[in-house]
């Protein structure tokens, strides 16, 4: 990405095992992703641009020789990070501040280097020509994202929801809210043939209003109260606002959405006053994709539902301007 609008595909030089704990991974399937919608609108241009992805499934090429789970062959789902899953952080689970991590940022591409690659990388028992390849590739961002928000959220039988976004993350996690035993699902969303995927993944109702207006009709579907749990996956101001108006006393607001502002409203009209507990971050822990890959190959589950379209390496800036057009909810790469 050059700057606001401007993606190219450009030749580069191929990516090599540099230190003993890396992998390169043939890239087999990648996306693009809601997030690399908020550079598109706002990047300055550069010169040099960056390069961009964070979300792949792919075949293992080569290993370094401290690699020891992996070989030659091994399909692979990558999380949108990169760990050692050994270091006090991944051993408490928080792989995503791993001492020794980071997070992708070059993976809308034919191959991709791995650094930490045994700590990284899941295994999955499937050929490259799977059908099951859409609903594997949402293991690397956007279904562990939803299921991020629920789990940060505390959702379970006991809990009402609300969903805030009818992007990817959201319907993933109005899958995850469901598949954790939610029974009152609200989705804030106002593109119809999203909601109406939502709907078939789980949500009890739709609210396509936005702001005062979306909170009124959440209250009114809460008899006044709001929801237990607010899941925000969209990351601006107005998301904010609206988990903020609908999360009921003692609640739990979990932002997925990555936040597109530094300053919010904490205070007792907001938050204090009524005990509302504020979670959410990145949701690329190892553990969410051990969790839902059974899920995923014995088909209890879709995710993969949510893409929409599939392009060319070649044609990813028409990807991303789909996705930008909101003509796709989500574009696959089949480099
Ligand atoms: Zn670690």
């Amino acid at each position: 990405m050059y700057g606001a609008g401007d993606v190219r595909v450009e030749k580069l030089p191929d990516p090599t095992v540099q230190a003993p704990t890396d992998a390169v991974v043939r890239v087999v399937r990648a996306c693009v992703c809601g997030s690399d919608l908020h550079p598109y609108h706002s990047m300055p241009a550069s010169e040099r641009g960056r390069p961009m992805g964070h979300e792949f499934v792919g075949v293992v090429e080569e290993v370094g020789s401290e690699v020891a789970t992996l070989r030659r062959g091994d399909f692979v789902i990558a999380p949108f990070a990169w760990f050692d899953n050994t270091c006090e952080f991944c051993r408490e689970g928080l792989t995503t501040s791993c001492l020794h991590g980071g997070f992708f940022s070059e993976t809308q591409a034919e191959a991709v280097r791995v650094q930490q690659a045994d700590g990284t990388l899941v295994k999955a028992p499937v050929g490259e020509d799977s059908a099951l390849l859409p609903s594997l590739l949402t293991l690397s961002d956007v279904l562990i994202t939803g299921h991020h928000a629920a789990v940060t959220a505390g959702v379970d039988a006991r809990t009402s929801v609300t969903v805030i976004g009818d992007g990817a993350v959201g319907l993933l996690a109005v899958m995850a809210a469901k598949r954790l035993g939610a029974e009152q699902i609200v989705l804030m969303g106002r593109h119809r043939a999203r909601t109406d995927l939502g709907r078939e993944f789980g949500a009890t109702d739709v609210v396509a209003e936005r702001g005062d207006e979306g909170i009124t009709k959440v209250l009114e579907l809460t008899g006044g109260r709001g929801t237990h749990a607010v899941l925000e996956c969209v990351g601006h101001m107005p998301a904010y606002e609206q988990a903020v108006g609908t999360v009921r006393a003692g609640g739990v607001i979990s932002r997925v959405g990555v936040p597109q502002y530094e300053e919010a409203p904490v205070g007792f009209g907001s938050l204090f006053g009524r005990n509302i507990t504020l979670t959410g971050g990145p949701g690329a822990q190892r553990r969410y994709i051990e969790e839902l890959l059974p899920d995923v190959l014995e088909g209890r589950i879709e995710p993969g539902r949510v893409f929409d379209r599939t392009v060319g390496l070649d044609e990813t800036p028409e990807g991303y301007r789909a996705m930008d057009r909101r003509e796709a909810l989500k574009v696959l790469v089949r480099p």
